[in-house]
């Protein structure tokens, strides 16, 4: 997340208007917890909550439940340069939250807050904390400050240590329905029908639908998701179909193949979908590979992207076949 020009004002995503009002509530009730545990699917706006909710707690005047965008506080905060706020992410090529910058934000957690309000942490996303990270930060969540907020943010907290996760109070943010979303797409893109077709092409998650609209690139997705059509019904190879991908890297690849299954799977009836259990086990093995890149594993992005593909096509040659399905042979592994 990019935390310098910010708008003045950061508000949270129309779905997540209940989530919302229950964080204000217990702030004003003196009760909002200080470790949030922000959790749910990829690309349903978890980062941006908690960027609302951090230029908020930090906001001189808040304003119609809003930061407000004027004050000190605001100024700073929409440039980046609030002296009481810290954003944690991994840095550069490495896809890991080290524990030398844990260290220094959990020595600032403990520091006066310079503006004499708030501090607030935020760390995401949180499962991408090394080890020792994960320990440093421990001593922050133990010992608590007044006045001082931690926001971890996770697509997978079951990646993070138990020790971590007990002590915050865990937020669950699901894959929000379409008619929460489509008026806000619509927006975005000037056109409902417009809206409704990126929202489906995106497998219903409103992020990515933004993301391919501002980026141009529904074109491409369509494309890499015909050719997938075609392997899965025998009419193409796995070399021309991994030609597709050639252009994108390996995670929004193996996200592509991920969202086709989906997808795929979520249009059967039920009878078809007892004899489709070996596409459930391959996107079960799809997701524990996107969580082992999403935790810095590096596997050859070219075999890796085969692997599943052959294991995608030989799970639809049985369907086909009508033979019973049995789990691939083909691991898909790091
Ligand atoms: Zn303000």
């Amino acid at each position: 997340m990019n935390l310098q020009d910010l708008p003045q004002v950061s508000a949270p995503l129309p779905w997540q208007g209940a989530v919302w009002s229950r964080l204000q509530e217990q702030l004003a009730a003196g009760q909002l917890p200080h470790a949030l545990l922000l959790a749910g699917p990829a690309g349903t706006g978890k980062e941006r909550l908690a960027l609302a909710l951090a230029r908020f707690l930090l906001c001189h005047q808040p304003a119609a439940g809003h930061n407000c965008g004027e004050c000190a506080a605001c100024r700073y905060s929409q440039s980046g340069s609030h002296g009481d706020f810290r954003w944690l992410q991994p840095e550069g090529a490495s896809k890991v939250i080290r524990i030398d910058p844990v260290r220094e934000a959990v020595s600032f957690i403990f520091r006066t807050a310079g503006f004499g309000l708030r501090k607030v942490l935020v760390l995401s996303p949180a499962e991408r904390m090394s080890n020792g990270a994960a320990n440093a930060l421990l001593k922050g969540l133990e010992e608590p400050t007044a006045e001082t907020y931690l926001i971890l943010v996770a697509e997978r907290p079951q990646g993070m240590p138990a020790t971590v996760r007990s002590r915050c109070q865990r937020v669950n943010m699901p894959l929000p329905a379409s008619e929460q979303c489509l008026p806000w797409l619509a927006r975005i893109t000037g056109e409902p029908s417009a809206a409704s077709e990126l929202l489906e092409l995106a497998g219903g998650v409103p992020l990515l639908a933004e993301q391919l609209y501002t980026h141009d690139g529904a074109a491409q997705l369509r494309k890499r998701r015909s050719s997938l059509g075609d392997l899965a019904r025998g009419k193409a190879t796995v070399p021309q179909v991994a030609a597709q991908f050639s252009q994108i890297e390996l995670a929004p690849a193996l996200r592509d193949i991920a969202l086709f299954l989906q997808l795929y799977l979520r249009r059967q009836e039920q009878p078809g979908l007892r004899s489709a259990r070996a596409l459930f086990v391959l996107l079960d093995r799809l997701q524990a590979l996107q969580a082992a890149i999403a935790a810095g594993s590096n596997p050859n992005p070219q075999l890796a992207l085969e692997s599943v593909l052959i294991s995608l096509a030989e799970a639809f040659d049985a369907l086909r076949s009508g033979a019973t399905m049995r789990p691939s042979s083909q691991e898909i592994a790091p």
